[in-house]
C-alpha cells in the first residue's frame, strides 16, 4: 500500500478515537445519555451532526472536520523492494503443483519456509510455464512446471490441440479463447507441431483399432464356417461414404471425400479412406509457375468427385486381405435418402 493511503488511513482511526473520547467525556460532565426516542439526537455524533447542530460556517465546520487529523507528506517514495515478478493466469495441475511447492518449502540448513521463496522468472511453453523461485535467506533458486511432465502425462498443449480439433476448431479459434480468457497463447509452430502429433497418436489408435475389430469378425467367420478353399474367413461388411455436393443453394463439388468399411458382425471400423483432389502448397505453386517445394502432399486423387466414395470402398475391398486377412463378400450400403 502507499504511503499517503496508509497515512490517511491512520489518521482517520486516530481521529474517530479522539471522537468516542469526547463522546464517552461528555457522558461524564453531563451524566448518561437520555434513552432514545424518535426526538432524542443520535448517540453517536457526526461531523454533519456538529455542524447542524452548532450551526458552524463553512470554514468552522472544515476546521472542525480537519483538526483531529494529523497531515502527511505524500511522497513517491517506494514502500519497499518488491522483488517478486507479477504473472496473471496460467492453467495448473493442482495436486501436481501443491507437491511441488511443500517439496521445496523447509529447505536449506537454516529450514528457510515458503515465505522466503520470491517468484522471481517464468518460463514458457505454450500453456506450460516453468516458475523460478529464489529464497531470500539462503540465494537457493529452485524451479516448478505447471504440469506434471511425467511421460504418462499427456502435455498439456497438446490436450489443447487435441480438443481444438474434435470441436472442429483450429489454431486462429484457440488463440481467441486464450485471449479472452488471458492466457498465455500457442504459437503457430508449436499448434503444428502438437496437430502432427495428435495426428499420427490417433492413426496409430485407429490402426490397433481396426485390428481388434478384424479379430472378431476373423472369430466370428471361423465358427460359422464361412471360410474359401484356402482357410480366409469371409465376412458381411458395411460401407458408408460422405461428400458434399451443394453448400448455400449453390452448386458445390467438394474437393475432398472419405469412406468407411465397417464389419457387420462387429459393427466396428475395419477400413477407412479419404480421397483428396487439393493441396494448398501445389496449387500455389502451379499459379505462381514455380516449382513445388518438399512437402507431405495430401493431393491423392483426380477423377471426378462424384466417384470418390465407390474409389475408396473399391481400395478397402481391394486390401482386405492385406489388411486383415479377410474376404469381404456382401456389402450393405447406407442409404443416405
Ligand atoms: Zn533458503
Ligand atoms: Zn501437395
Amino acid at each position: 500500500m502507499p504511503k499517503c493511503k496508509k497515512a490517511v488511513r491512520e489518521g482517520r482511526a486516530r481521529a474517530a478515537k479522539l471522537n468516542e473520547v469526547r463522546i464517552r467525556d461528555k457522558q461524564v460532565n453531563e451524566g448518561p445519555l437520555p434513552k432514545e426516542s424518535s426526538n432524542v439526537p443520535p448517540m453517536e455524533i457526526s461531523n454533519n451532526d456538529l455542524q447542524r447542530n452548532k450551526k458552524f460556517t463553512a470554514d468552522e465546520a472544515s476546521q472542525d472536520f480537519y483538526k483531529n487529523i494529523e497531515e502527511f507528506e505524500i511522497t513517491d517514495e517506494k514502500e519497499a523492494d518488491c522483488h517478486e515478478t507479477i504473472i496473471n493466469r496460467r492453467i495448473i495441475d493442482v495436486s501436481y503443483f501443491l507437491s511441488e511447492l511443500k517439496r521445496i518449502s523447509n529447505h536449506g540448513p537454516l529450514g528457510c519456509s515458503f515465505t522466503e521463496l520470491d517468484l522471481v522468472a517464468e518460463t514458457q511453453n505454450g500453456l506450460q510455464s516453468k516458475f523460478t523461485f529464489k529464497c531470500r535467506l539462503c540465494n537457493s533458486k529452485f524451479c516448478i512446471n505447471s504440469d506434471n511432465c511425467s511421460d504418462n502425462y499427456l502435455n498439456i498443449n497438446t490436450c489443447a490441440v487435441a480438443g481444438t480439433i474434435a470441436i472442429g476448431a483450429g489454431h486462429s479459434q484457440l488463440s481467441e479463447l486464450m485471449a479472452a480468457i488471458n492466457l498465455p497463447l500457442l504459437s503457430e509452430k508449436s499448434y503444428s507441431y502438437n496437430h502432427e502429433l495428435v495426428s499420427r497418436k490417433w492413426e496409430n489408435v485407429l490402426s490397433n483399432s481396426m485390428k481388434k475389430a478384424a479379430e472378431i469378425e476373423r472369430e466370428f467367420a471361423i465358427s460359422n464356417g464361412r471360410m474359401n478353399k484356402d482357410g480366409i474367413p469371409i465376412i458381411d461388411v458395411v460401407a458408408d461414404g460422405c461428400w458434399s455436393k451443394r453448400s448455400y443453394k449453390k452448386k458445390y463439388n467438394a474437393l475432398s471425400g472419405a469412406a468407411a468399411i465397417i464389419g457387420k458382425h462387429s459393427g466396428e471400423l475395419l477400413y477407412l479412406g479419404i480421397k483428396n483432389k487439393y493441396c494448398f502448397i501445389c496449387a500455389r505453386s502451379e499459379n505462381k509457375s514455380v516449382e513445388v517445394p518438399k512437402h507431405k502432399c495430401f493431393k491423392n486423387y483426380s477423377g471426378p468427385s462424384t466417384n470418390m466414395e465407390s474409389e475408396i470402398i473399391v481400395e478397402g475391398f481391394k486390401n482386405s486381405i492385406n489388411m486383415h486377412n479377410l474376404i469381404y463378400i456382401w456389402i450393405l450400403w447406407i442409404c443416405k435418402q
